[in-house]
């Protein structure tokens, strides 16, 4: 479950990690008294549930009170990466001296947490893995001993130069641990933590500029604090209305739209698209049990992504029939009409019936994965 910068930043005030005086509106005149209340400039943010905000515009300093509203509302009225924006933050600006980057996530591979530091923040930390890897510091966290002091003020010592800062930054960093480990997180991160530009010495001289926390659904039910956080805006429509109908979206770059049925055949089949030149638009899995309907969500929240230009469904029918999911298909196609090409590769329980179900229909038929594959590249470029 994702949380809003907001929500993330109040936890962190509850665990004493230092944030910036800001508040959350919902309108340009609520926007304004805020920014009255907490004195100019602010930075007004777009509270949408994706990273690049800035990037994207949804971040704008503002030095004049008779800008404020303008500019809330003009924010307001975005959609950033398909979201529409429903919520700004207003924040006293910082006074940036540098960024830092500080998160805590999972290390799949060592199956541990890994705290992950860098002197290259405000970028994502993906964009520094490719650009500059070595500025990424990389301490794993041992589960049954936690992260200890020496470890975090170690990591202090090679950002800063300043023994106030290193120690400011050790505090913060097992501050954050101890969220990611309370709350059950998959992801706690702080981007950018920036050093406050300033005359004379004062504390705090490091800030949480921005927050996100992502919790691990499966440990939701230890934690029914959570639940208030809940807030569907600020997320991807497609994914919301696939969750609701038990499918589990991931929208994606590409152009080839996928159905596929388990999470293991949707990750083969999106590496075999990459494989034949292709970028898949979406994962998409509509689980192990089969009903028509799951079929029609499925193509309406793909078709709803305007870079589609080819589906491709690939069905190993077990407890999944074929001939249902072939039912779907067609009613789909009956209630709207599809123009991009689609491609199926059916398979497995009542794959002959399937296939007489869609005979007419038109559906491009394949006969194994890598045609259909092959086929739905194609069509798509
Ligand atoms: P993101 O783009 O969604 O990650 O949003 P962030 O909250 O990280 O903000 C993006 C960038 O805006 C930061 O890296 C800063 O450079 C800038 N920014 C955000 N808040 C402030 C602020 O209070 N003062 C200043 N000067 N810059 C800010
Ligand atoms: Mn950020």
């Amino acid at each position: 479950m994702k949380i809003h910068e907001y929500q993330a930043k109040a936890i962190f005030a509850e665990y004493g990690i230092p944030v910036g005086k800001e508040k959350v509106a919902t309108d340009p005149e609520e926007a304004k008294a805020i920014a009255q209340e907490l004195g100019l400039p602010v930075v007004i943010k777009a509270q949408v549930k994706v990273g690049g905000r800035g990037k994207a515009g949804g971040i704008k300093l503002v030095e004049k009170i008779e800008d404020v509203a303008s500019v809330a509302n003009q924010i307001l009225q975005m959609t950033i990466k398909g979201i529409p924006v429903k919520k700004v933050l207003v924040a006293q600006a910082i006074p940036i001296a540098q960024e830092y980057y500080l998160g805590i996530t999972i290390d799949r591979a060592i199956r541990k947490p890994v705290l992950l530091a860098s002197s290259a923040g405000g970028v994502d930390i993906e964009e520094i893995a490719r650009t500059a890897p070595q500025k990424i510091i990389k301490q794993p966290i041992e589960p049954s001993i936690g992260l200890l002091p020496f470890q975090t003020r170690n990591i202090g010592f090679k950002l800063f130069a300043d023994s106030q800062i290193v120690n400011e930054f050790s505090a913060i960093a097992q501050k954050l641990y101890q969220i990611f480990w309370d709350k059950d997180c998959s992801l706690a991160e702080i981007n950018p933590l920036v050093t406050i530009r300033q005359s004379q010495a004062t504390s705090p001289r490091l800030i949480a500029l921005d927050a996100k926390i992502v919790f691990d659904d499966n440990g939701l039910f230890l934690h029914p604090e959570l639940a208030d956080l809940q807030d569907p805006t600020g997320e991807e429509p497609n994914e919301l209305e696939a969750k609701k109908a038990g499918l589990s979206y991931v929208k994606l770059e590409g152009n080839v739209g996928c159905v596929v049925n388990g999470a293991g055949l949707a990750m083969a089949t999106m590496d075999l698209i990459k494989r034949f030149g292709g970028e898949p638009a979406n994962f998409l899995d509509i689980g192990g049990s089969s009903s028509p309907e799951k079929m029609i969500t499925a193509m309406k929240i793909i078709l709803s992504d305007k870079n589609v230009k080819a589906i491709l469904i690939n069905i190993f029918g077990g407890i999944t029939r074929c001939d249902d999911v072939a039912q779907g298909l067609l009613a789909a196609l009956k209630e709207s009409k599809i123009a991009v090409p689609i491609v199926a590769r059916l398979t497995g329980t009542n794959e002959a019936e399937a296939h007489k179900i869609l005979n007419g229909s038109q559906v491009i038929p394949a006969k194994d994965m890598a045609e259909a594959v092959q086929k739905a590249v194609a069509l798509a470029k």
